[in-house]
């Protein structure tokens, strides 16, 4: 196998206004790349396109230039992509690894016995080996199907550079979606075709997406693809009230930083401050950032953003 120069992404979904929590992750998987001596990709995640706007595209992309982020390669959308992603469930379901799922919500919640973890009820498997295909499916039941990752086998091990050594079981997760029922690529199965196709190396992310980690490992072995060999899976920024920060809350954007006159390197220097970084009161760039950057340096803790804090910029 070819050696693969290292590559990272930046993978913004357009579904709100890119808040400081994504902000500080944008700038942690820039610099880690940057400091590997890496390339950069930058990839618009809107699969879920009843959610994405392309104002919010136009605007993640400013955003990041404002902050001093730049980019080697601007990828396909996804939202382009889907005939792709639908090749590769043709391939799951051809390996026999995906099956036709036509539980609501709620008949998961109710047939759900385990403890309801993070993620909401874990599926128990109803579907598997129920339906012959999805013809069968809707034509017993009614509904558009969506299709699941038959996800059987031993635990998935990977190293996080933050989180150390993690195993993943598959019976605690369940089987995931592979597609939705409304006809959409899921997630897990759109950014692990785009990781792999793209020859990412190197994925650094928020720490919601920790497991999911064991779900991509798992979909790269089923079809064959080359997996990023490095994760890390960096804290939150918590709001006054202990809160993630969320795009639907309208928590501080990047924009709005921005049309106050904030300095852009004030924020990334603040930014990189909040996970740990030495970086000057003053501001820098991200490009003066790297040479003192060790991702493990990262610290672990969520760091809780205080209105005080926030004036500071
Ligand atoms: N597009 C996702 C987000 O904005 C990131 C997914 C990933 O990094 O794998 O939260
Ligand atoms: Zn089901």
């Amino acid at each position: 196998m070819p050696t693969l120069i290292p590559t990272g992404r930046l993978a913004p979904t357009p579904s709100g206004l890119l808040h400081l929590g994504n902000g500080r992750s944008f700038l942690l998987a820039w610099l880690w790349a940057r400091s590997e001596g890496g390339r950069i990709i930058l990839r618009v995640e809107d699969i879920d396109r009843p959610r994405c706007k392309p104002e919010f595209r136009a605007q993640a992309k400013e955003d990041l230039q404002w902050l001093g982020l730049d980019w080697d390669e601007l990828t396909p959308d996804q939202s382009t992509r889907t005939d792709i992603y639908r090749a590769a469930l043709q391939r799951l379901i051809e390996a026999g690894l995906a099956y036709p799922c036509t539980c609501t919500r709620k008949d998961i919640e109710e047939a759900s016995s385990a403890p309801h973890g993070d993620e909401g009820a874990i599926y128990p498997g109803t579907c598997r080996g129920k339906w012959r295909n999805a013809a069968h499916a809707r034509q017993a039941t009614g509904r558009d199907p969506a299709w699941r990752f038959l996800w059987q086998g031993d635990a998935v091990k990977f190293h996080d550079e933050l989180a150390g050594e993690v195993s993943v079981d598959p019976s605690t997760l369940g089987d995931f979606v592979l597609w939705r029922r409304d006809d959409l690529p899921s997630y897990q199965l759109a950014v692990t075709v785009d990781d792999a196709a793209q020859a990412v190396t190197q994925v650094l992310r928020g720490r919601d997406l920790l497991l999911s980690t064991g779900r991509q490992l798992a979909l790269y072995g089923a079809l064959n693809l080359q997996a990023p060999t490095r994760w890390a899976h960096v804290p939150f920024i918590q709001d006054a009230h202990g809160r993630r920060m969320a795009k639907r809350e309208g928590d501080v954007s990047i924009k709005a930083l921005r049309e106050r006159g904030v300095d852009p390197r004030r924020v990334a220097a603040f930014l990189a401050r909040t996970a740990g970084l030495a970086a000057p009161e003053t501001g820098a760039w991200p490009a003066d950032l790297v040479a003192g950057f060790a991702v493990a340096q990262i610290s672990d803790g969520d760091f809780l953003l205080s209105d005080e804090a926030l004036r500071s910029l």
